[in-house]
């Protein structure tokens, strides 16, 4: 199999890459957003054939995005990881060749100067770290890492997640080696790029905003895993940490969005992945130009 070039877009002077590490129809995509039978997508046939497939199931990714500003280069999430022992099959102790596609998308991992965690799950943070002889280590060692103050808060106090201790693989040695910037909502990367929050799925989550030369681009995270949550924003994730909260989160980031020259990065959402919000009857699609 051939090498698929990395889908690149400009935000103004800002670049955003899409580096993907899983990208399939899977039971764990169902499971996220139960309510998405292929009955319930039927009507939704805006949603074919990316999002969902012939047979009327979810198609959705993995993946990071590489954004460019002012000189720096930022990783957004850092999906699964190698070698992490994981209880979904597809998650554990994986082999994939994610580091190398960095490297060849222009962010060799020695050369990232921020690595930023939209939350702190682990399908997006496992690349935070890898797997020297047998100790986890910071994979960006020159990065400093940006996680919401009010994840870790409550990641620290967590028991150890029956998916896998995440936080002890790939959050608390980045921690421990001091390269943690815990930060508060509206924290800015740089003047172009910034968080904002979106509390729900986790209780700090965030999104990140872009903005340069008129343009303007915001990355979702997981306050929707799927575009079926446009024309459903009532769909929830059983993942959501408080799942009232989630949905008024997006909710207000559908009505912020909507209609506005903004493009709209899903976290999840599968290839071409980016779109405006659009009104649709008395819901609202994704619209992909
Ligand atoms: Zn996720």
């Amino acid at each position: 199999m051939s090498p698929v070039p990395p889908q690149r877009w400009r935000i103004g002077a800002v670049t955003v890459t899409r580096v993907i590490e899983t990208e399939d129809v899977s039971m764990t995509a169902a499971a996220m957003l139960p309510d998405a039978t292929p009955e319930n997508l039927a009507p939704h046939g805006w949603l074919r054939p990316h999002f969902v497939d012939a047979a009327g199931r979810l198609v959705t990714s993995i993946h990071t995005l590489l954004v460019e500003s002012r000189g720096l280069r930022i990783v957004v999430d850092t999906c699964l990881g190698n070698d992490k022992p994981r209880i979904v099959p597809q998650w554990n102790r994986r082999q994939g060749s994610f580091l190398a596609d960095l490297a060849a998308a222009g962010f060799p991992r020695e050369r990232v100067d921020r690595v930023v965690c939209t939350h702190l799950h682990p399908d997006h943070v496992g690349w935070n770290t890898m797997l020297v002889g047998d100790h986890w280590v910071p994979t960006f060692p020159a990065a400093r890492y940006v996680f919401s103050a009010a994840d870790w808060n409550w990641l620290d106090r967590a028991p150890v997640s029956a998916l896998g201790d995440f936080a002890g693989d790939s959050v608390r040695p980045v921690v421990a080696a001091g390269l943690a910037d815990l930060v508060a909502p509206g924290y800015q990367v740089t003047d172009e790029v910034w968080l904002e929050p979106t509390p729900g799925h986790s209780p700090g989550h965030v999104s990140v905003r872009i903005a340069s030369a008129g343009e303007h681009a915001v990355i979702t995270g997981d306050l929707m895993h799927h575009p079926a949550q446009l024309a459903r924003p009532d769909w929830s994730s059983p993942f959501d940490y408080d799942k009232a909260r989630a949905l008024a989160t997006r909710k207000d980031f559908i009505a912020r969005y909507a209609d506005q020259p903004v493009l709209v990065f899903g976290t999840h959402f599968a290839t071409p992945s980016a779109g405006r919000i659009v009104r649709d009857g008395d819901a609202w699609r994704l619209a992909l130009d």
